[in-house]
């Protein structure tokens, strides 16, 4: 449908042209919703060679389809297929470059729900997961067996944030044959070109920056040519499908994304320099700061970063002191999930679920999004909580 081949416009003129097509819509600016099972063929002819732009509503649906085209030339990808959840699309990506007996490696700073999918449905398919240190670059190569099929890579990692040397791991697997998959939630495609740098598969929780308003679940996986056969014919044999509505609110969330990623930026680096400067902050993890594991990494492969960072508190601060901060929060809400209009804040601890290296900040570590509220608001909000953790020691 409509624009959904590249163009030489710059990603903010091709967002607003993307997956719509007035000349088909009546005029209308947006397209319809377009819901459906059955797709009727008007002859038996037609039927018997299945001649039909759309066949079943398991195969796609316009609005479907309008959905995959634009994010294909967002992402730069030969295809893109969607899922009910992030998390869907992890599992429609792994599913692709895996079968049984396979080998799998996955960064120890992955989004925790991968862990438990690689635990409670890969092993059972007996696929053993080897978990590396996120930092170990080209080095990955020497964790290579024989049975290897793909490298999972997520950048930055959940929570913790080390960038990982995405064109060096994607290399070395290339060489062996290895599938390369990432976890490309915190960047989107406009802060970090996955498949420039050598990824085959590249998923997306649109649940974060794509629906943008937290009222939506939706995952996107994109492919390069050499796999997108593979990944498209997984998709249709699960036939695991975003309802209408979504990819509706979705496609809404794709015009202002370039936009709501640019304060997200602005934001979030006002306050990742703001808290370094305050005394109860021991280390501020966040990408586009020199203290942040890969940093460096960062500035040569990203073109930008996003609204969601963590901070390491002085290893004073008890635990105690961390829920009288938290409870007591007038605009910061905890809540899993970020990428919406609204600033969350949460404690967390790698150290629960690491396997493969150890996980010492040296204090306690809360988790930022930042959301649209106006920043002395935001300011004073933790202001006034870094005031109740310094009142329980
Ligand atoms: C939220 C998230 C997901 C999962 O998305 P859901 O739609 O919540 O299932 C996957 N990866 C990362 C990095 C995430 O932050």
């Amino acid at each position: 449908m409509g624009h959904h081949s590249p163009s030489d416009f710059n990603i903010s003129t091709q967002i607003t042209q993307l997956g719509r097509d007035t000349s088909r819509q009546a005029g209308f600016v947006n397209a319809p919703i377009y819901r459906g099972s059955t797709v009727v063929f008007p002859t038996v002819d037609d039927l018997e060679h299945n001649r039909a732009e759309f066949n079943y509503g398991t195969m796609g649906t316009p609005t479907i389809a309008s959905l995959e085209n634009a994010w294909s030339v967002l992402a730069g990808a030969a295809g893109t297929v969607l899922s009910p959840s992030g998390l869907g699309a992890i599992s429609l990506a792994l599913l692709t470059t895996l079968k049984a007996g396979d080998h799998l490696l996955m960064p120890d700073s992955v989004y925790r729900p991968t862990r438990n999918f690689c635990a409670g449905m890969l092993a059972k398919m007996g696929i053993e997961t080897t978990y590396y240190d996120p930092l170990i670059g080209a080095e990955i190569a020497s964790l290579f067996r024989a049975n290897t099929t793909t490298l999972f890579l997520e950048s930055p990692g959940s929570q913790s944030f080390e960038i990982q040397d995405v064109p060096a791991m994607t290399q070395a697997a290339k060489k062996q044959g290895i599938a390369t998959i990432i976890d490309n939630t915190w960047a989107t495609p406009i802060f970090f070109r996955a498949h420039e740098h050598g990824c085959d598969l590249s998923l997306e929780a649109g649940t974060k920056y794509l629906g943008g308003h937290s009222d939506l679940l939706m995952g996107l996986v994109s492919a390069n040519d050499a796999w997108w056969p593979r990944l498209r014919k997984t998709y249709d044999l699960m036939a695991m499908l975003p309802g209408a509505e979504d990819c509706f609110l979705a496609l809404r969330g794709l015009r202002t994304m370039h936009l709501r990623l640019k304060e997200a930026e602005q934001r979030g680096l006002e306050m990742a320099h703001w808290l370094q400067a305050r005394p109860e902050v021991l280390r501020v993890l966040h990408p586009a700061l020199p203290e942040c594991p890969g940093h460096e990494i960062w500035k040569r492969d990203f073109t930008g970063s996003s609204g969601l960072f963590s901070l390491v508190l002085k290893p004073e601060f008890t635990k105690a002191g961390g829920a009288n901060m938290l409870d007591h929060m007038r605009i910061f809400a905890m809540g899993y999930s970020w990428g919406g209009f609204e600033s969350l804040i949460i404690p967390f601890n790698c150290a629960d679920y690491r396997t493969a290296t150890s996980w010492q900040p040296g204090g306690l570590t809360l988790r930022i999004q930042m959301g649209l509220e106006d920043m002395d608001d935001l300011k004073n909000d933790l202001a006034a909580g870094f005031d109740r953790l310094r009142a329980v020691r």
